[in-house]
């Protein structure tokens, strides 16, 4: 079977859902495309010379505003990787509730080629060119990191905008996943692994789902290989393991692998990489150079939490996890999809579960739109109530509270117990929504089916009150 691009196979997800619903005729096909795309080209001065750059924002449905979407910088992105994207990017905000239309940008560049300065001017020039057109701005159009950008780009594009835009008060709300000290939200750095963690604690709720991938049990003890081990796969990597008491058994890089059956310690491989660039060398595990076979290893839950395209019609037939967790946008091809399912595996798919940055995105969002931390207004007040709860407790039993409970108590919440408590709260009701349609509706054959057929209902729904 040949291989359908990234975006034809979204696509098709789509169109599969789409006929299990009853839409009015072509609003269908008013959903699925891509509303519009800018595509600029800039040219930066070096020492020798002038390199030209091209770059994308592509807004896939605009049924909410602003369209939100991460921006990528890659050597390898073109307009398609970025429209398809764009279009996972309004289903999975639907799915988890975020009222946000989906949108994607990219840069066609690899950051290791520039020194830190370089970067700076090229991403400033980016936003420029971007904030120009209507494609960055707090009402319209907001971005977030992706693969190759972080909290460093999006606080030099916030800068940008709000240079600007100086009488805007609300221009830090043009970009999320800023660092904290610049209008950023705690956990939002966290917050795509985190989403991954609480998505398969949801999972691992449900004894029958659990049975349905050939597993039983919880997460606890469970062997996992993750792909990529970047701001997602570090940090499901690190909250499974440490939270969890997933065995971590394998972390697969481009560069090379590390395998351990009895886990991996997560936190020191991320330091010993952050070194040495590399794995090699490590002693908490074996070092393998050619990374890719390694998808193909026994495990009971796989997680791509690298990039699109890893497990294709090539090596699917040899994938022996019974659960893929889809951490990666589309890192299962259509095609691989289809055979997975037929071997009997379990996809959670990467509309519900990589949603997790999005959720803490609008969190972020909403930080900026009212100028103040989330917590600053009650927290004190929920710690003076505790204290008079263990008080009451004490006077009306004649003991002490033991300390812990008591403290447990008195705690108010802070801005990060907050983002993690309204995080967990979206995965789980999201899964269950997700589920219960895969459950009840026979023409569904999976979840991925399933959260397409739940997104599409809800934004058509949107455009029909709107007027399309
Ligand atoms: P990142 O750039 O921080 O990390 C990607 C990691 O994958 C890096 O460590 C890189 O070396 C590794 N990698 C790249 N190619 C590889 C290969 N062929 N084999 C093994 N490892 C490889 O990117 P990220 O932000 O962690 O994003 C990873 C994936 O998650 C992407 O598909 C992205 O679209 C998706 N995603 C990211 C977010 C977010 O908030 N950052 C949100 C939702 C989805």
């Amino acid at each position: 079977m040949s291989e359908l691009s990234f975006l034809e196979g979204v696509n098709r997800y789509y169109d599969q859902a789409e006929k299990t619903l009853d839409l009015p005729p072509g609003l269908g096909a008013k959903i699925k495309a891509c509303n519009s795309v800018f595509m600029v080209r800039f040219p930066i001065g070096f020492r020798d010379g002038f390199k030209v750059f091209t770059g994308w924002r592509v807004v896939h449905s605009e049924h909410y505003l602003p369209v939100k979407g991460g921006i990528r910088y890659s050597p390898e992105v073109d307009q398609e990787e970025v429209e398809a994207l764009a279009a996972l990017m309004s289903y999975k905000c639907a799915i988890v509730d975020v009222p946000f239309g989906g949108a994607k940008g990219a840069l066609r560049i690899n950051p290791n080629d520039f020194d830190e300065i370089s970067m700076e001017r090229i991403t400033r020039r980016f936003a420029r060119e971007l904030a120009n057109k209507g494609y960055i701005s707090p009402s319209l159009n907001v971005p977030a990191p992706d693969m190759g950008t972080g909290e460093r780009e999006m606080a030099w594009m916030a800068d940008e905008y709000r240079r600007m835009e100086p009488t805007d008060i609300n221009a830090m709300a043009c970009v999320t996943g800023k660092p904290v000290n610049q209008g950023g939200i705690r956990g939002r750095s966290e917050a795509t692994g985190r989403g991954v963690q609480l998505g398969l604690r949801e999972f691992f709720r449900h004894p029958e789902d659990v049975k349905r991938a050939g597993l039983a049990g919880s997460l606890a003890g469970k062997a996992i290989i993750i792909q990529g081990l970047g701001k997602v796969g570090y940090s499901a990597a690190k909250f499974l393991r440490e939270e969890d008491d997933a065995r971590i058994v394998g972390i697969l890089e481009y560069n090379g692998a590390l395998l351990n059956p009895d886990g991996i310690n997560v936190e020191a491989a991320k330091q010993w990489q952050n070194e040495h660039g590399t794995f090699d060398g490590f002693e908490g595990g074996t070092f393998v150079a050619d990374s890719k076979p390694l998808l193909e290893e026994e495990c009971d839950i796989l997680i791509p939490a690298a990039m699109e395209g890893q497990i294709t019609t090539e090596n699917a037939p040899r994938i022996k996890a019974s659960l893929v967790a889809e951490a990666a946008n589309g890192p299962v091809t259509f095609g691989a999809h289809k055979i997975l399912r037929e071997n009997g595996k379990v996809i959670i798919p990467d509309i519900y579960l990589n949603a997790g940055g999005v959720v803490v995105s609008y969190f972020e969002w909403i930080k900026n739109l009212s100028h103040i931390r989330l917590g600053r207004l009650g927290r004190r007040a929920d710690e003076a109530r505790g204290d008079h709860i263990v008080t009451a407790l004490e006077s009306m039993s004649g003991k002490s509270v033991p300390a812990a409970l008591a403290e447990r108590i008195r705690h108010g919440a802070s801005e990060l117990d907050l983002v993690r408590s309204g995080l967990d709260d979206t995965m789980r009701e999201a899964y269950q929504e997700i589920r219960e349609v895969f459950l009840t509706r026979k023409d569904i054959p999976d979840l991925r089916t399933a959260g397409f057929a739940v997104a599409i209902e809800k934004i058509s729904r949107m455009n029909i009150v709107m007027g399309v």
